[in-house]
C-alpha cells in the first residue's frame, strides 16, 4: 500500500519555502502552542518527524523539510519520502512575494507524483490573517491559475492540486487540516452515514467527530459546515479540557479526557453545546436547540449506539491492518 508506511499509519509531509511557516502550524495544530509563540520558533534546518500516533487518533507523521532541499542532491531519497506518504501539504506564505514558493512546489510535486501518484497535493495558502477579503480571493486565484498553468504545461494535466486559504491566528488552519486528514481516512463515508442516522434521530442541528487533542474534526453531519459552529465546537473542548485537568481527577496515563467525560453548555440563545467522549481519542460534539434537548434520554439511547458502532468500524480496521501486516505466505 503505497499510501501508509510500514506501520500503516497515513503520512502527511509538510513542506514549503523557510520561514513559510511550517513549524508554527505543526505547533499550533499538534501541540497547543498559542499563535503568538510562534514568533520565537527557530526555523527548521532539518527533517522532523513528529509522532502524533500516541495521543492521537489522526496516526500520522509530519516531516518538515527545510526550504532549501535539493531533490537532486544523492542523499535526499525520494523513493523513500514520498513512496509512503498519503498527504503532501505545501505551505506558501502569501505575506510574501510567492513567485519562488510555486516553483519549489511545482518542482516537489512533479517530483513527488513520479514515484507516487497516489500523494494527494494540498496547498495552503498561509498566513491570510494580513489580507484583506479582496486580497484573499485574489491571492487564491492567481495562485491557482499560476500552479496548474504551469502542471499543464509540463504535461502533468492529471495531477490534482487542493488550495486552502489558512491563518494560525484563526480557526482555518484546524479546518484545513481536518480536510486533508479526512481525505485519508478510507471509513470516512461510513462515519458519515452514522453521523447523519444519529443526527436526524435526535433532533440535533450540526455533530463533529473530533480528534481531541489537534481539535480536527474527522467527520461531520452532512448537513453544511459554518466556520461559527466548528469555532464553537473547538472552544468547547479547551474549555472542557482545561476544567478537566484542573479540577479533575487524573487516570493513570494523565489523561485529561476519559471514557467518562462528557459536558453540557447551554448558551444564551436557547442552544446547547453537548460533548460525549467516544473513544481514548474521539470526541462526538453536537449543536441543538434547548427545546430539543427535553429529550435527552433519547439522545443519549442513540448516543450510545452511535458509540458502539464506531467501535465496529475501527475494529475491522484494525483487523484488517493486523492482517495485512501479517500476510500469509500461503494464501
Ligand atoms: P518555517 O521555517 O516554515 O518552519 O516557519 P516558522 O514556523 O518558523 O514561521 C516563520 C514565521 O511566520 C514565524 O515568525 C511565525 O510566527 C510566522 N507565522 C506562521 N504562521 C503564521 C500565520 O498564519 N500568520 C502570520 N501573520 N504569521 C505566521
Amino acid at each position: 500500500n503505497l499510501n501508509s508506511n510500514p506501520e500503516g499509519k497515513p503520512r502527511i509531509l509538510l513542506m514549503g519555502l523557510r520561514r513559510s511557516g511550517k513549524s508554527s502550524i505543526q505547533k499550533v495544530v499538534f501541540h497547543k502552542m498559542s499563535p503568538n509563540e510562534t514568533l520565537f520558533l527557530e526555523s527548521t534546518n532539518k527533517i522532523v518527524k513528529d509522532e502524533i500516533s500516541n495521543s492521537s487518533f489522526v496516526q500520522f507523521q509530519i516531516w518538515d523539510f527545510p526550504g532549501q532541499v535539493d531533490f537532486f542532491d544523492p542523499n535526499f531519497d525520494c523513493e523513500m519520502i514520498f513512496g509512503g506518504c498519503g498527504a503532501l501539504v505545501f505551505v506558501i506564505d502569501a505575506q510574501d512575494d510567492y513567485i519562488d514558493a510555486l516553483m519549489k512546489l511545482n518542482l516537489t510535486v512533479t517530483r513527488a507524483y513520479k514515484v507516487n501518484p497516489n500523494i494527494r497535493f494540498e496547498v495552503f495558502i498561509h498566513k491570510v490573517d494580513g489580507l484583506s477579503d479582496d486580497h484573499k480571493i485574489e491571492a487564491q486565484r492567481d495562485i491557482h491559475q499560476r500552479a496548474n498553468d504551469e502542471l499543464m504545461e509540463e504535461g502533468f494535466d492529471s495531477v490534482n492540486l487542493s488550495f486552502y486559504l489558512t491563518s494560525i491566528y484563526d480557526h482555518s488552519i484546524f479546518e484545513a487540516f481536518s480536510k486533508v486528514v479526512q481525505k485519508l481516512i478510507p471509513q470516512l463515508p461510513t462515519l458519515e452515514n452514522l453521523l447523519n442516522i444519529f443526527v436526524s434521530n435526535s433532533g440535533i442541528e450540526k455533530a463533529f467527530l473530533f480528534d481531541v487533542v489537534s481539535k480536527i474534526y474527522i467527520a461531520t453531519d452532512s448537513s453544511p459546515v459554518d466556520m461559527q459552529s466548528y469555532e464553537l465546537c473547538c472552544d468547547m473542548i479547551d474549555v472542557v479540557v482545561d476544567i478537566s485537568c484542573i479540577y479533575g481527577t487524573k487516570e493513570a496515563d494523565g489523561a485529561a479526557f476519559d471514557h467518562q467525560s462528557l459536558s453540557l453548555i447551554k448558551l444564551n440563545n436557547s442552544t446547547i453545546l453537548y460533548l460525549r467522549e467516544v473513544n481514548r481519542f474521539l470526541a462526538l460534539v453536537c449543536i441543538l436547540r434547548e427545546d430539543h434537548f427535553a429529550r435527552q434520554g433519547l439522545i443519549d439511547y442513540n448516543f450510545v449506539c452511535f458509540r458502539n458502532a464506531i467501535q465496529e468500524v475501527f475494529e475491522v480496521r484494525m483487523q484488517v491492518q493486523q492482517a495485512s501486516n501479517n500476510p500469509n505466505p500461503n494464501v
